[in-house]
C-alpha cells in the first residue's frame, strides 16, 4: 500500500540528489494555519517541530500563527493582507473517506504558475490520521511531513514530484515505519531554489 501525497490544483491558465549539509536558516517563512479539524495543541505542536525541522536543514525557518476559525474561537484574526514571500496558508480540515478509495491523498496545493507560486494548502487530518494508523506510525510525523511537502509545492511553485527525498509522490507504509530507508528532507538544489524564490520575493516586495 502506497500514499499518495498530495493533490495539485492549478488555478492559472498558463501551466507553465542528496540532502546536503544543513545551512544556517537565513530565509523564514509564516504560516497561518487554520486548523478547522480540531487537531490537538500537542499533536500540532509535534507536526509544527517535525515540518520545521525539515525546513531548517533546507536553511529555512518556519514561523506559525494560530489563526482563529470561529468568531468566538481562540487565536489570531489575522485578517492582515498576506505578504508576497513571506506568508502561507495552511487549512487542517477533517475530509471524508470515499467509499472504495484505494489510493489516499494526504494534502493538496493551489499553484498559480503565473505568480511566484502559491500561498493556500489544504492538508485531510482524516487521512492523515487514517494512513498512519495503519502505517503504525505516528500522527504528528506524518502530518509535520504532509505539511513540509505541500509548502514545499509553493515555495518550489511546482506540482513536480521528484523519485527521491520529500518530494516524491508515493510514501510506502514500510518507508513511513522506518523499515525501509527514505528521505524526509528536501535535496540542496530544492533548497537551493526555495530560499533564492524568498530572497527574490523579498526584494521585489521591498
Ligand atoms: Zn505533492
Amino acid at each position: 500500500m502506497k500514499v499518495a501525497m498530495c493533490f495539485m490544483l492549478t488555478v492559472s491558465a498558463a501551466y507553465g540528489a542528496t540532502v546536503g549539509a544543513a545551512p544556517r536558516p537565513h530565509a523564514a517563512v509564516s504560516v497561518r494555519t487554520y486548523n478547522y479539524a480540531v487537531v490537538g495543541i500537542e499533536q500540532i505542536s509535534e507536526a509544527r517541530s517535525e515540518a520545521g525541522h525539515i525546513f531548517d536543514g533546507a536553511g529555512i525557518s518556519l514561523e506559525w500563527i494560530e489563526c482563529r476559525v470561529h468568531s468566538e474561537g481562540a487565536g489570531a484574526a489575522c485578517t492582515e493582507p498576506l505578504l508576497v514571500g513571506r506568508d502561507l496558508m495552511l487549512r487542517l480540515v477533517d475530509g471524508r473517506p470515499s467509499p472504495g478509495e484505494r489510493v489516499v491523498a494526504l494534502g493538496e496545493s493551489m499553484l498559480d504558475h503565473e505568480q511566484w507560486g502559491g500561498v493556500l494548502m489544504t492538508i485531510d487530518v482524516f487521512a492523515v490520521r487514517a494512513v498512519a494508523e495503519r502505517a503504525a506510525t505516528a500522527v504528528s510525523t506524518l502530518l509535520g511531513r504532509a505539511i513540509a511537502h505541500e509548502i514545499g509545492h509553493l515555495l518550489l511553485g511546482s506540482a513536480a514530484h521528484p523519485r527521491v527525498g520529500l518530494m516524491r509522490p508515493l510514501w510506502s507504509h514500510e518507508e513511513l515505519r522506518g523499515l525501509k530507508p527514505a528521505q524526509w528532507g528536501f535535496s540542496s538544489r530544492e533548497a537551493a531554489k526555495m530560499r533564492e524564490t524568498l530572497r527574490q520575493l523579498t526584494r521585489t516586495a521591498n
